[in-house]
């Protein structure tokens, strides 16, 4: 069997398109682009380049992008100040802040300080929450919500299916759980304290993973015809390599999301979808 494979790329490409269109219409209407900031520590390789992307893709679409870096030496109450002015400002429609934080700065800061009507990667316990009970209307991390409308748009239903999750971390693992779940798949979570992986993940007729090693997930831990979703990212030399073999999924699956050129690109682009969504919240085009 050689497995369908669900191009994220291009995926990408053509919602970044229709992005572009509504942020067209929102500006005509109200007269600015819908922006956001994203607060990064300087110096952190991994992060710039991330914030690189981040910053391409949002000019591209005709949206605002407004990086602020942190001297690893910031203080919490610099940060928290920053944020309440961000919070503050109306220009400013979507916050994200990117990990690592300066060593003396707890995570917690952040999610308490966030404004949840800003936080479009989902971090704050209000949107968490909400994604927990079901609403639609919350903001999901955007790396999980891009691995949904892989699926929506390849057509994949859901329903009824036992999908299985490695990895439960609350940006990926967990919030992907509830997303499947919230489209009627029967969901297992696994860690890593889960014995015998592989028994579990061969259950899976979707399979998804978020673990960060490197081909963890093999061939033989792939139920033949599973859809298998890959958010791993790991970079071996000049190779980003996912968290499942891809080469042997492609024998055993029936579709397979590839790395580089999967669920990735898809990040961006569900962060656009939702600072674009809450800047039209924020106008009052949209109920909160
Ligand atoms: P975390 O390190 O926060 O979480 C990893 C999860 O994997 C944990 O829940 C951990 O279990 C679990 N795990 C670790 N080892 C094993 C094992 N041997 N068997 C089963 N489960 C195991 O990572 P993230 O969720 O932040 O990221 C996961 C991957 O996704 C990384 O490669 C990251 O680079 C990538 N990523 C990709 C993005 C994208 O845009 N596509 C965005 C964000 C992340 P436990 O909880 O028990 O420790």
């Amino acid at each position: 069997m050689t497995a369908t494979v669900l191009d994220g790329r291009a995926l990408a490409a053509t919602m970044s398109a229709e992005i572009a269109a509504d942020v067209a219409r929102f500006r005509e209407a109200h007269g600015y682009e819908p922006g956001i900031a994203v607060v990064q520590v300087e110096g952190d390789d991994a992060s710039s380049w991330y914030v690189r992307q981040i910053r391409r893709s949002f000019t591209k679409a005709g949206m605002r992008c407004a990086v602020h870096e942190l001297a690893p030496t910031t203080t919490a109450e610099e940060l928290a100040d920053l944020l309440r002015s961000l919070n503050a400002d109306p220009r400013t429609n979507g916050i994200i802040v990117q990990m690592p934080l300066p060593a003396a700065i707890p995570q917690s800061l952040v999610t308490d300080l966030l404004d949840p009507g800003k936080d479009v990667d989902g971090i704050h316990p209000l949107n968490a929450g909400r994604l927990m009970q079901g609403d639609a209307e919350a903001f999901a991390p955007a790396t999980p919500a891009g691995g949904m409308e892989i699926l929506k748009r390849y057509g994949i239903d859901l329903r009824g299916k036992h999908a299985v999750m490695v990895g439960r971390s609350n940006i990926v693992g967990r919030p992907m759980a509830m997303l499947m779940l919230h489209q009627h798949a029967t969901v297992t979570i696994c860690h890593s304290r889960t014995p015998d992986l592989g028994a579990v993940t061969r259950q899976g007729d979707i399979l998804v993973a978020a673990v960060g090693r490197a081909k963890i997930v093999t061939g033989e831990m792939i139920k033949p015809g599973a859809v298998v979703v890959d958010f791993g990212v790991n970079v071996e030399g000049d190779a980003l390599i996912g968290d499942v073999d891809t080469e042997a999924a492609m024998e055993v699956a029936g579709y397979v999301t590839p790395v580089p050129g999967g669920t990735g690109p898809m990040t961006n682009v569900m962060l656009m979808a939702n600072t674009l969504r809450a800047a039209q919240n924020q106008a009052g085009q949209r109920p909160l």
